[in-house]
């Protein structure tokens, strides 16, 4: 059966007629599905029952079922643990700004980069999500709260650009006036670093912000914690950054994860800030997250606020994440580690 989230308008008005029936149907069906966030054909109501009984022959709606949901009672941070059509789990995390809601949506089941620091690889990689499976997870958590998301996130667990071509149809579908009609502007992505997709991605041309978790200022450092970084050096993948930001106009946004002893010495904040000196971009420090199975701990304030410092000698963006969600578990791949483990 045909996964019939994952088709754009046109398609689906192809598949409507070769069923016999008119086009706007589809376009109905579309905005039952990607407005309204239906996850059955009865709820379609204004689709006549026979069309209904064809949907239902040929087509599967695929979301995700609330598995477990836990809200931060320090800043009404939601995460939610999501059943998948063959029972695997995802996550996903709401958070709320100023702006509005944001949401941090999976790419895949697991992930295959294995970075030393991040949980969502430890049980290794599964498979990658579909676009509707990426679409649900902001539909379901929007039915859910009964809010509008405003802003998404692809920093959940999996490697966005290991899973390409489900992506940017994801991309495309989010941002459809047919659909949540969700701004470029308004979504990032974040990539460990596969340059390959970099390279393909520029030439999409897209508005979105790219994120890049950097989190080392050389090769020696970044290859102990991310093994991405033997398939591409930080100087390949800096020089594909730049490419990226003449091609796009877009500034990058560089994540650096603050790990105490590892990558946080003025050494390194100044050979950071040698690196990305005049480059259009932004760093965003983030006090790294303890994960139970790996031993790394969170920078000093202290440290964190010298690194600051060295890198503001190089003129170069910088701040420090703020932390949401820190008594649920809100990090990369914690909650479904958690869950797989009491299972085993
Ligand atoms: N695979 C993509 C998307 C995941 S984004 C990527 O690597 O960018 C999730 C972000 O959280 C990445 O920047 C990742 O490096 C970071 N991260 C993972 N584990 C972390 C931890 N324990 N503490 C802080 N940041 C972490």
């Amino acid at each position: 059966m045909t996964d019939i989230k994952s088709l754009k308008l046109d398609e689906l008005k192809n598949e409507i007629i070769s069923l016999g029936e008119k086009s706007f149907k589809a376009t109905q069906i579309y905005s039952w599905l990607h407005k309204k966030g239906a996850v059955s054909f009865d709820e379609m109501t204004d689709i006549s029952k026979n069309l209904r009984e064809k949907l239902k022959n040929n087509y599967d709606i695929y979301t995700c079922s609330i598995e477990k949901k836990l809200v931060s009672v320090y800043d009404g941070t939601v995460k939610y643990l999501f059943k998948l059509y063959d029972g695997e789990l995802i996550e996903s995390v709401v958070m709320k700004y100023k702006y509005g809601y944001t949401i941090c949506v999976s790419s895949q089941v697991g992930c295959k980069m294995g970075c030393r620091f991040c949980a969502s690889g430890i049980a290794g990689f599964v498979r990658n999500l579909a676009p509707s499976e990426i679409l649900s997870q902001i539909y379901v958590a929007q039915r859910d709260l009964n809010i509008r998301i405003s802003h998404i996130v692809m920093m959940g667990v999996g490697e966005p650009l290991d899973n390409y071509e489900n992506v940017i149809r994801f991309l495309s579908m989010i941002s459809d006036e047919n659909g949540l009609n969700i701004g470029m502007r308004n979504i990032s992505l974040s990539t460990c670093g596969v340059v390959s997709g970099i390279e393909k991605l520029m030439k999409e041309k897209l508005q979105l912000t790219l994120s890049i978790s950097l989190h080392a200022p050389n090769d020696e450092i970044r290859s102990r914690t991310m093994p991405v970084n033997d398939r591409w050096g930080i100087d390949e993948l800096l020089s594909a950054c730049r490419r990226y930001t003449d091609t796009t106009s877009r500034r990058i946004s560089f994540e650096y994860a603050m790990i105490s002893g590892v990558n946080d010495s003025d050494e390194c904040a100044h050979e950071l800030g040698r690196r990305l000196k005049g480059m259009l971009c932004h760093v965003n420090l983030i006090p790294v997250n303890s994960v139970k199975e790996r031993d790394y701990r969170k920078s000093s304030d202290t440290r964190i606020n010298s690194f600051i410092k060295v890198l503001e000698k190089y003129s170069v963006n910088v701040t420090v994440r703020r932390t949401l969600g820190s008594d649920i578990n809100a990090s990369c791949g914690q909650l479904r580690r958690g869950e797989n483990n009491n299972k085993e």
